[in-house]
């Protein structure tokens, strides 16, 4: 298929503005541009067309299953968009007084509430854009709140090597040393490790949990109690609060500061890069420490900056269209559809993976949240066909690839979330289609080798494109 850019017919144009009709007024030269702008020209008909075809060549939520773990790629209802779409709130500038948006910031002051509720914490700011973005906005906190007591030995971030791997990015980010420990043969926590490593200069921990194996750490209070009794804070990866929204809070179990992703979680349509947001929580003592601007109010709402802040993450109150879909999200579901979507995002991936258990090898064999790891690691020695090799074959099968090769813990892993949208009519057929992968595994490898055929690529030349990355079309 060509770019847009080679399809382009000079004059073709389309005209959607009319003529200016202020005086033309040249730039300064150096603030003018120095090469063509190279606009695409292209009747209306021709760009529709152009992204119709991009838009088929690819996979999403709207096309079929796709199971990509510790991504929660769920169905996301219309009526977010809907309400979204509303000009009262698109139409709207962040600096317009606040007395004329006071809808738009009650929006703000209830998600905000709601995340509290949801999460156990005493206090949220919007202003992160993504969870990484709201991991580094909480572990400012953690050094904000330190710093602020004069305690100035903590340096250190406890990581568990089953954690993402945004939380020791983040850490050291955020200027701390961090020190991984490994975790046992079950996924967990390894307590004596971390009994062994907390001290003085421990300034916290970061967990994610359920962890990246699918697994809820059943030492969770012990987890936390030992890191409080060193001095040190406890830090909660929220990405994979699908498992556990409206069950269980990560503020009763003793953490202090939380980021939750709106855009998995809480229905925002992503994996494209569009706009995302990860909200940063904390218990009251930190509140004062958050980034700003947040809300306050009950009847009439205004913006504040919390009284010590580490600064803004972002200009203004961050996505908040993404707010708006995520409160859209949380009030259609309800007090009592929050556990539910939960309750079925364990239920399907329990289903699966029992039903997968007697081909594939489950890293873990307990029962697991909401996504579960196989490791092809015993398939690849007997047929040679690897984790990639089945991820390819899903392809051809209009099924989107599990994650693959993470967590690192696990060899040729696999990790799969089917989410709790899903029908057991989907879930069944996607089984089928593991296991008949399986089957050709050892009877025709050589066929898998080759996979995918009927997608717009083949393989790629995935380590070039990571590397090497063409970002621009060079004319
Ligand atoms: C997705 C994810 C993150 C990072 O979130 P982004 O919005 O991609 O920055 C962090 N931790 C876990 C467990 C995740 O699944």
């Amino acid at each position: 298929m060509s770019l847009i850019f080679e399809k382009s017919i000079q004059e073709r144009g389309l005209t959607i503005f009319e003529a200016c009709d202020v005086p033309i007024i040249e730039l300064p030269v150096a603030q003018s541009r120095k090469i063509d702008l190279h606009l695409p020209e292209l009747s209306e008909n021709d760009i529709s067309r152009h992204y119709t075809q991009l838009e088929k060549k690819t996979h999403g939520v709207n096309d079929g299953f796709y199971p990509l773990g510790s991504c929660t790629m769920k169905y996301n209802p219309r009526i977010n968009e809907e309400i979204a779409g509303l000009s009262g709130f698109t139409n709207i500038h962040p600096l317009q007084p606040e007395t004329t948006v006071q809808g738009c910031l009650e929006v703000l002051k209830t998600a905000e509430n709601c995340l509290c509720e949801i999460t156990g914490m005493d206090a949220v700011s919007l202003q992160p854009a993504a969870g990484a973005h709201g991991e580094f906005a909480g572990l400012m906190l953690i050094k904000a709140y330190h710093e602020n007591r004069g305690d100035l030995k903590r340096t250190k971030i406890i990581v568990p090597d089953s954690a993402h791997g945004t939380n020791p990015a983040s850490a050291t980010m955020a200027g701390f040393e961090v020190i991984s420990i490994t975790s046992l043969a079950d996924g967990c926590v390894d307590l004596e490790k971390l009994k062994a490593v907390v001290g003085e200069d421990t300034a916290g921990l970061m967990l994610t949990n359920p962890n990246t194996v699918g697994l809820f750490d059943k030492n969770i209070l012990e987890i936390t109690k030992i890191v409080h009794q060193a001095g040190g804070l406890n830090y909660y990866d929220g990405a994979n609060l699908n498992a556990i929204m409206g069950i269980v809070r990560p503020g009763d179990m003793g953490f202090d500061v939380i980021h939750v992703n709106l855009h998995k979680t809480f229905s925002t349509p992503h994996g494209g890069g569009g706009p995302g947001s990860g909200p940063v929580g904390c218990k009251s003592q930190l509140a004062a420490f958050l980034p700003g601007l947040m809300v306050t109010g009950e009847e009439f709402f205004a913006f504040f900056k919390p009284e010590k802040t580490i600064g803004n993450m972002k200009n203004f109150y961050g996505n908040f269209l993404v707010v708006v879909k995520a409160l859209t999200y949380m009030l259609t579901l309800g007090k009592s559809g929050i556990p539910e979507a939960s309750r079925h995002a364990v239920l399907n991936a329990n289903y699966m993976m029992a039903k997968l258990a007697d081909c594939y090898d489950m890293a873990y064999e307990e029962h697991c949240m909401h996504e579960f790891v196989m490791s092809l690691s015993q398939l690849k020695k007997e047929t040679g066909i690897s984790a990639m090799d089945i991820a390819k074959g899903l392809l051809d099968n209009d099924i989107h690839p599990p994650t693959m090769y993470f967590p690192l813990i696990v060899e040729e892993a696999l990790m799969v979330e089917p989410t709790e949208t899903e029908s057991k009519e989907v879930l069944d057929h996607a089984i089928s289609i593991l296991k008949r992968l399986f089957t050709q595994s050892h009877e025709n490898a050589e066929a898998l080798h080759q996979a995918p055929i009927k997608t717009a690529v083949r393989r790629l030349d995935e380590l070039n494109a990571a590397r090497n990355p063409k970002l621009r079309y060079l004319f």
